[in-house]
């Protein structure tokens, strides 16, 4: 009897996806193409995020050739490309042309390292593939130029009067630092700062983007709540210390993000415990598990854990951030497992649903 198509297409309905744990590949659109000939059967196969994890890759491969097998090919043939899943933002927000998904890292309090987890996320999504830009708009503290080296290195601006952004380890970084001098900040915190934010952030020539890292403000003020309104943000990673103090303000911020419509990617807990170098001994200077008892209480994955090291502040310091200075090194290794974990949240809310046919769904 000849290979079905229908059949084919049945066994695909019932595999999962390892890294985002999704059932049924043609639905969610991990598979774009079947084609069946004879005895032989051709799956075009879809990775939304170029941070799918390559061991997942290859498990995802093998359940999709033997679920095809299953169905009665003998020969199958697996075409797979990357492709960053996004959806085109609503006209009110289309202020960054280029740009895939927005991705803010956001923290209740600051000094709790969220610039160090935006920067190393950034470089990681980099590091995996992707074209990155980081977009700091930490008015009270841009730290990102500082971070990434080369602070003063101003950015360049087009014919027609854009701003280009600032190159760093192959991220493309504009910062409100770059514009504002440190006592404009209470400006930037009046009435107009919707305004301001609106022209400045139109005014960026980012170029094709996969991810816009955002660095925003610590807390919820009038300038979070602005450019959650004003650009399309895919989702939030939300940076927490382990103590309750950090938490409880973490809160707040992911009740922000959740009114203005906004999901939440998951949990990071950093300075979640110290190793000591020499005897190896773990200290859990600030508590511990905080975070990960806060993501299962509100049903969000926690993203990582990340210690209190010298290198990682080191390489803040200094312009180099651990996850360009060692790549390779046990810090880079959680950095990089942040970036994919996040990038594959984002991608599987708009496989599963995309968020405009929701609103559509609610205004009719
Ligand atoms: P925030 O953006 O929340 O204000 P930063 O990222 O600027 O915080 O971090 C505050 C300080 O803590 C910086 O000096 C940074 O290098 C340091 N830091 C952040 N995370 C860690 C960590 N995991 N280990 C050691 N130092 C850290």
């Amino acid at each position: 009897m000849s290979l079905q198509q229908s059949d084919v297409e049945n066994a695909l309905g019932t595999v999962e996806d390892p890294a985002m744990n999704l059932v049924g590949l043609i639905k969610h659109r991990i598979v774009n193409k079947v084609e069946v000939d004879g005895k032989t059967a051709l799956i075009g196969v879809t990775w939304p995020t170029p941070c799918y994890p390559e061991p997942l890759k290859k498990e995802l491969l093998g359940r999709i050739k033997k679920a095809v097998n299953g169905a009665g090919a003998e020969n199958v043939t697996i075409m797979p490309e990357t492709e960053t899943a996004w959806l085109p933002p609503p006209s009110d927000k289309a202020l960054l042309p280029g740009v895939k998904n927005v991705i803010a890292v956001a923290a209740g309090k600051g000094g709790v390292g969220k610039s160090t987890v935006a920067t190393n996320l950034a470089l990681s999504l980099k590091a995996q593939g992707a074209s990155v830009g980081i977009l700091d708009t930490d008015i009270f503290g841009p730290s990102i130029p500082q971070m990434l080296g080369d602070p003063d290195l101003p950015p360049g601006t087009t014919e027609d009067k854009k701003i280009i952004p600032a190159e760093h380890h192959g991220l493309k970084v504009i910062s409100v630092g770059f514009f504002t001098e440190k006592k404009e900040a209470v400006v930037w915190r009046g009435p107009m700062v919707h305004r301001l934010l609106q022209q400045f952030l139109g005014d960026v020539e980012w170029g094709e983007l996969d991810y816009l890292v955002c660095d925003m403000p610590p807390g919820t003020g009038d300038v979070q709540l602005s450019l959650s309104q004003l650009i399309p943000i895919s989702g939030a990673v939300m940076v927490t210390t382990p103590q309750e103090v950090s938490l409880i303000d973490v809160v707040k911020g992911i009740s922000m993000f959740e009114k203005v419509d906004i999901p939440v990617l998951g949990i990071v807990e950093n300075m979640s415990f110290h190793e000591c170098r020499n005897c190896g001994h773990r200290d859990e200077i600030f508590s511990h598990g905080g975070g990960s008892r806060l993501a299962k209480e509100i049903g969000v994955p926690l993203l990582g854990e990340l210690p209190i090291d010298t290198r990682i502040r080191y390489g803040g310091d200094s312009g180099v951030p651990i996850v360009a200075s060692a790549p390779d090194s046990v810090h880079a290794r959680h950095f990089g497992d942040i970036a994919s974990k996040a990038s594959l949240e984002v991608a599987k809310r708009i496989l599963v649903k995309p968020k405009r046919n929701k609103r559509l769904a609610i205004i009719k």
